[in-house]
């Protein structure tokens, strides 16, 4: 069985239609695969719709964006969940509404440089999508000044460039309880991927177990090995669950389909542990 838990569609900075996904997947050879647009779960129902047709099992999920109080950024995974719970839908409106005033700073900053507008951003942002850097990434290449994603992330759109402006979001822990409560199963995406910035140290995570986190993405590209050796240790140390995933973009990351896998035993147990939606087979 080849289960990726970690994808993204043009619901959020994915460059692929949930549908498109499900066929993409299918195509990679996945039997299992969650959906986890950044805080969105508005492509829950075309990539049902789209997985029962195509034979693909979908675990509907969602990737939460989070901020400790000294503000590195965190990402959360959401799984089953209930996507009409409304304190979590709260939250995470709160966040995609601080995203697109966000992305309008950054773009009217990088105006003062670049002969880019937010109506060129716009085009590139699907309708209802979380915004994010990427789609600012993307007009950057439509523009010609960049060429592709990775480069507008390799300078222009750093968190240390002038052009960066941050956004509103939820602490990791808070997002754990919300999660929870929601009936959700919370895996803490990523958790040391050093090239996306400061990764949090044992104090937040610590607070995320006790929140309730019950699991820790592992094999994920960003995450350099020692860093994996310490999370297993972790995990161990806890009893949290191990996962493994792609975080896929399309054509927006070299990130390929089920690059990384998640183990059947662990999937069930993800299954067994979630009260709030259920995997469309
Ligand atoms: P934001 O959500 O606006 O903070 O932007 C972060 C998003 O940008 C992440 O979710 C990634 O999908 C994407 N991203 C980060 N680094 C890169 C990169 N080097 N190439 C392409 N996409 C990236
Ligand atoms: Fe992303
Ligand atoms: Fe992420
Ligand atoms: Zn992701």
């Amino acid at each position: 069985m080849r289960i990726d838990l970690h994808t993204h569609s043009t619901v959020s900075d994915g460059t692929e239609s949930p549908a498109v996904l499900i066929r993409t997947a299918r195509d990679a050879g996945l039997d299992v695969v969650a959906l986890t647009d950044h805080d969105s779960t508005a492509g829950w129902g075309p990539a049902a719709e789209a997985a029962q047709l195509e034979g693909v099992a979908l675990i509907p999920g969602m990737e939460v964006s989070c901020r400790t109080e000294t503000g590195i950024s965190v990402h959360v995974l959401s799984y089953l969940h209930n996507p009409l719970n409304a304190p979590l839908m709260e939250e995470i409106q709160r966040s995609r509404d601080a995203r697109l005033s966000r992305a309008e700073r950054m773009v009217e900053r990088l105006g003062a440089d670049y002969p880019i507008t937010w109506a060129d951003v716009q085009e590139h942002i699907a309708e209802g999508a979380t915004v994010g850097r990427p789609h600012i990434a993307d007009s950057l290449v439509t523009l010609g000044i960049v060429s592709d994603r990775s480069e507008a992330f390799s300078h222009i759109l750093t968190a240390a460039s002038p052009y960066w402006v941050g956004h509103y979001a939820p602490h990791p822990a808070r997002a754990v309880e919300l999660i929870r409560q929601a009936g959700g199963v919370a895996v803490f995406a990523h958790p040391v991927a050093s090239a996306r910035g400061r990764v949090v140290g044992d104090d937040v995570v610590g607070q995320m177990i006790d929140a309730g986190l019950q699991g820790l993405e592992i094999e994920h590209r960003d995450n350099p090995e020692p860093g994996r050796q310490e999370l297993r240790r972790i995990a161990a140390q806890h009893g949290l669950l191990t996962t493994g995933s792609s975080d896929y973009h399309g054509e927006g990351k070299p990130n390929r389909l089920g690059e990384n896998l998640t183990s059947p035993a662990v999937l069930e147990q993800i299954e067994a542990l979630a009260t709030g939606s259920v995997v469309v087979r």
